[in-house]
């Protein structure tokens, strides 16, 4: 009777960590949204499957307590890392009155750091991760959020910047941090990190709006001391050269 609530990373396995190919493979139940069952599946053959479409949380942890409920060891499938915009806080919340079901979180590789790798080393001081996504927080808190860790001179890192349905928060997002930042403040983003079609692409503050940015995009942005060395973006630590 266990859940094991698992970041796969990024995408490919190359980027998964032991500890989650192990819960995969120890499970006897694989729960997730059908994207990412589908894209570990093949790492644990002959496994009973539970897969539910988008905006189907509720009912994926429901389902994961009642496959864990009937005795079954299940391994539930997130990307990134599991506590980070995943499914871990929800599991936890939704099996709150049974104790004696064992919730284990395993973490993975989340998008911001591996986005970070990418583009070199942008996080190397403070940093502030923030979703755009305003359908589990009200728009004023994620404006205020922007507002204050631009102030504060955060370098910050945007999940789901922009949508189909949510076009315009992407440059409403990058205008409020205009008026704390410099316009060429040097910035990047990366699409499908660690999947097909992996692009990764620096440019400045202004011309994050005009670029091709969806939901499997991260964006970063440097804090006022971010530079680009030979073609890289690094936020000194301040160590004295
Ligand atoms: N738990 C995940 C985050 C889920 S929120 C993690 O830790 O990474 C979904 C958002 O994460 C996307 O809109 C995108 O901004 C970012 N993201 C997730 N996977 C990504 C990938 N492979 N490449 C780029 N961005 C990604």
């Amino acid at each position: 009777m266990k859940i094991t609530v698992t970041g796969i990373g990024p995408g490919g396995e190359a980027f998964m960590t032991p500890q989650a190919l192990e819960a995969l493979q120890a499970c006897d139940v694989l729960a997730g949204y059908d994207v990412y069952v589908d894209l570990v599946r093949h790492l644990c053959p002959g496994k009973q499957i539970i897969r539910t479409g988008m905006r189907r949380e509720r009912e994926r942890c429901a389902l994961a307590l009642e496959a864990a409920l009937a005795g079954n060891n299940v391994a539930f499938v997130c990307s990134g890392d599991a506590g980070v915009y995943g499914m871990a806080g929800l599991m936890l919340e939704t099996a709150a009155n049974h104790p004696e079901v064992t919730i284990e979180v395993v973490p993975g590789i989340t998008a911001a750091c591996f986005s970070a790798a990418l583009l070199g080393a942008p996080l190397m001081h403070d940093f502030a991760v923030i979703s755009l996504s305003d359908l589990l927080t009200p728009w004023e808190t994620i404006v205020k959020r922007l507002r204050l860790a631009a102030e504060a001179d955060f370098v910050i890192c945007l999940y789901n910047p922009r949508s189909k349905k949510r076009r315009d928060q992407l440059d409403t997002a990058i205008r409020l941090i205009l008026e704390h930042r410099l316009p060429e403040t040097p910035s990047g983003y990366v699409k499908n990190a660690g999947r097909p079609g992996q692009e990764a692409h620096i440019c400045t503050l202004a011309e994050l709006p005009g670029q091709a940015i969806d939901m499997f995009t991260t964006v970063l942005i440097g804090n006022s001391q971010t530079r680009i060395i030979n073609g890289r973006l690094v936020t000194p630590r301040g160590y004295a050269l």
